[in-house]
């Protein structure tokens, strides 16, 4: 069984076709520009990479390119459509509408353009990929795979907001969090790489990269996560605030002369590391300037790992305890100084990082860092959100 991963955002499109037979990947690639002067797409397959210059004024001239490429004689992997056996699409938002992966179909997509508001810059994005991907390949089956799927377990009275409860029923604000096929994965490879049952651990799973979350993973399920109502909760972020008192925003964007949405959009793309620091969001270019005794890039990077540590901290409690931590994502899985900040001073709760261990250069492997005498597991593992939307949609069929 083949299956086409498709991850639609409002100017890119990225894609991934993976052989379920061994979950290998045959072909990936995204396409750039969509809509904007100066279209590319960049296709890898045979161990190469292609890049076509080409203007896609639309996501259905995008998927159309892409398929072009996939059955091509020369960089294809595929002889035709049909060997495609369905496509899963990922999608960040599903508020409470859907809990679980969703068979596409007409009613489907009239209940995804109703709650697209929930996530405006994204969940817009992926029902034009959806759309396009219908028109290019009519009849073929297709998923949606929601990013807030795994967190759907979490239990009320940690997914509420203490607001008016009617308000909450009315307008179903409340905590839906994100990066839910990245901890389901990283969870499930945990238990596998400890050969446990992932219903007997407690594991905290932390995704550190330009948007960073952690959650309490209690028996496979998810009882909790840092990002809330939209990825703009939990800890700081490349340039998201993370947690902070609102009324704090009603006095900014007072002082500031700002709009409740430019205070909005000032809090997602102006804060997090890059405000603190004003050096950049990026964590190499941060770790450069303290090094060089840059004090904010100092002070961004403490915050950071402060926030992290706390979530810990709380989600340890949450579960009652603890069995693993495992870090994830371009930070998670890069960073050794952030990874040793975050476990730093747990070690009276059992949690003992092995220096030399964690200072391993990515190889793309699963890396216990911790020491041998740790009661906690502390693991390294790259994430794979493609591989969970596949298996998702392979499921579903
Ligand atoms: P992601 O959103 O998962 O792609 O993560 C992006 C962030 O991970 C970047 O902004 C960097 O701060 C960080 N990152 C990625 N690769 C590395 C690396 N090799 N070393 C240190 N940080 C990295």
């Amino acid at each position: 069984m083949k299956i086409l991963v498709i991850n639609a955002g409002s100017s890119s499109l990225k894609y991934q076709l993976i052989d379920m037979e061994n979950e290998s990947v045959l072909a990936k690639g995204g396409c750039e520009r969509i809509g904007i002067a100066g279209g590319k797409l960049i296709h890898k397959a045979h161990g190469e990479t292609y890049t076509f210059e080409q203007e896609m004024p639309n996501h259905t001239d995008a998927i159309a390119l892409v398929l072009e490429k996939l059955v091509d004689g020369k960089v294809g992997v595929i002889k035709s459509m049909e060997e495609i056996d369905a496509v899963g699409h990922r999608v960040v938002a599903s508020g409470e509408a859907f809990k679980k992966t969703t068979l596409v179909d007409d009613d489907v997509m009239v209940t995804m353009e109703e709650i697209a508001e929930l996530a405006p810059l994204h969940n817009p994005a992926a029902i034009l990929g959806v759309n396009a991907c219908r028109k290019v390949m009519p009849g073929k089956k297709m998923a949606l795979v929601f990013d807030t799927s795994f967190h759907a377990t979490m239990p009320d009275y940690a997914y509420m907001y203490a607001i008016d409860f009617n308000d909450y029923q009315k307008y179903k604000v409340r905590k839906y969090g994100a990066h839910g096929t990245s901890h389901k994965f990283v969870s499930g490879e945990a238990a596998k790489y400890l050969k446990k049952d992932i219903s007997e651990l407690k594991i905290v799973t932390c995704h550190l990269g330009n948007g960073s979350s952690i959650s309490a993973v209690k028996g496979g399920v998810c009882i909790d996560t840092s990002m809330g109502f939209t990825p703009l909760a939990g800890v700081p972020m490349g340039t998201r605030s993370g947690d902070i008192d609102v009324a704090a925003i009603d006095f900014l964007c007072a002082k500031k002369g700002m709009s409740i949405d430019e205070g909005l959009t000032y809090l997602n793309k102006k804060c997090g590391v890059l405000g603190i620091s004003g050096v950049s969001s990026d964590f190499r270019d941060l770790e450069a300037a303290k090094k060089a005794g840059n004090d904010r890039a100092r002070l961004a990077l403490d915050m950071f790992a402060y926030d992290c540590k706390k979530y810990v901290g709380a989600y340890m409690a949450a579960m009652g305890g603890l069995d693993v931590i495992v870090f994830t994502a371009g930070i998670g899985e890069n960073t050794p100084d952030v990874r040793a900040a975050v476990v730093g001073g747990l070690e009276a709760f059992g949690v003992k990082l092995d220096e030399k261990k964690n200072a391993f250069k990515n190889d793309g492997a699963i890396h216990d860092v911790s020491a041998e005498d740790s009661r906690v597991r502390i693991l390294v593992i790259p994430t794979n959100e493609e591989i969970v939307i596949a298996r998702e949609t392979a499921a579903l069929l």
